[in-house]
């Protein structure tokens, strides 16, 4: 039986997204742009959608735009702004390579993190002035879980550079996070459904009233000019599905992963020596996303930890999916300050809606073993 505990890098589509699908790609596949009736019918899918998407985002259906995915809308946020206002973006050293990268293509300013993983704001506060246009910072960052302070950004963003825009990047914070209230004060805000049991290549912007943004993709003058191309439709809709029973069952899933999360991060801090937990003064996990274990073990290096879990079934990762295969250390544990023979044993498991006491128990009886056995060979 496969443990299954990567579910930052996507999690499994729930069913009743899945179930929403089939017929609006077998039958009701008009598309949305056109005058007959299949083309309206879609069209009133993608109302319902952007309303349902609206709702559980604390948004209005207008601000909402689809786009392909996390890292489309990021881009869009950044080089959207930058385009249409010029100016300097600004982001936090510990973002995804999905803003992270925009912002350096557009001559941006990197702000770094503290010790515990959250964004510096003497040294946000230092970084801002007329010239920036877009400021980013994550909800919660997706290697390590680490919350970050929104609300002061945005404070200290309003008042040191009033012209600017704030962006962030809710991609990890939908299931465990009250997105609606967290991010009520934002311009910018982006969501992809795969991470919340929605089908992949399909997310949202946020985009508030007053934001310029110029589309990265033009075309059809779909979503009111600010991306073009034919909807994804189904993709949409489930993703809509996803969002909706992802907001309802959103207490309830952080208690029950919490306290599974907590048993497997003790558990295996209890069976090993000199094992460092990202962003966990003592055993508070208060600051963190509660899906999120993260841990470095000293001596090791998390190639060979994935290798043997994975013969056992475990599915993890050694920091965020799309790094993992590159032999550099994480950024983000480097921009925390994490010494680099550290920094590259680190193991990310983290745990979804499916997540059950059965992959904690494998992960529990596998892992202490497994980097024991590392140390002995080293
Ligand atoms: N932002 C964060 C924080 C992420 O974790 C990810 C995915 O790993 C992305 C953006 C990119 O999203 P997508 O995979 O939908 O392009």
């Amino acid at each position: 039986m496969t443990h299954y505990l990567d579910n930052a890098a996507t999690t499994a589509i729930r069913p009743a997204a899945l179930e929403v699908m089939i017929p609006l790609l077998t039958d009701g596949y008009g598309n949305p742009s056109g005058a007959h009736r299949m083309a309206r019918a879609a069209n009133r899918v993608l109302d319902d959608a952007r309303e349902a998407m609206a709702a559980a985002l604390g948004a209005e259906p207008g601000q909402i735009v689809f786009t392909g995915g996390g890292t489309e809308a990021d881009n869009l946020a950044v080089t959207g702004v930058v385009e249409a206002m010029g100016g300097v973006p600004v982001c936090s050293a510990i973002e995804h390579h999905a803003v992270l990268d925009p912002v350096v293509h557009h001559g941006g300013r990197v702000v770094a993190v503290d010790g515990s993983g959250r964004v510096d704001l003497d040294r946000l506060t230092a970084a801002l002035d007329d010239r920036v246009s877009v400021v980013s910072v994550m909800m919660a960052n997706n290697e390590t879980g680490i919350v970050q302070p929104l609300r002061e950004v945005v404070a200290i963003v309003r008042e040191r550079a009033p012209r600017a825009v704030v962006h962030t990047d809710a991609v990890q914070a939908l299931c465990w996070l009250d997105v609606a209230e967290l991010g009520a004060g934002v311009d910018l805000l982006s969501v992809s459904a795969h991470k919340f049991g929605g089908p992949k290549g399909v997310g949202a912007l946020v985009v508030r009233p007053g934001v310029e943004l110029t589309p990265l993709l033009k075309g059809g003058g779909q979503e009111r000019d600010r991306r073009g191309g034919t909807h994804n439709v189904a993709g949409i809709a489930a993703m809509a599905v996803a969002a909706t029973e992802t907001v309802a069952e959103r207490a309830q899933q952080v208690s029950r992963v919490g306290a599974l999360r907590d048993r497997l991060a003790d558990g295996i801090r209890d069976r090993l020596d000199g094992v460092v937990e990202s962003g966990v003064p003592g055993s508070d996990r208060s600051g963190k996303t509660a899906n999120i274990c993260h841990l470095c073990f000293e001596g090791i290096e998390s190639e060979a930890l994935l290798f043997l879990l994975e013969k056992a079934d475990i599915m993890a990762s050694a920091a965020s999916s799309c790094a993992s295969g590159a032999m550099e250390p994480s950024h983000v544990l480097a921009a925390m300050g994490f010494d680099r023979a550290l920094a590259f044993g680190s193991l990310r498991l983290s745990l979804g809606y499916r997540s059950t006491e059965a992959d904690v128990d494998a992960a529990l009886a596998t892992v202490p073993a497994a980097v024991s056995r590392l140390r002995e060979r080293a």
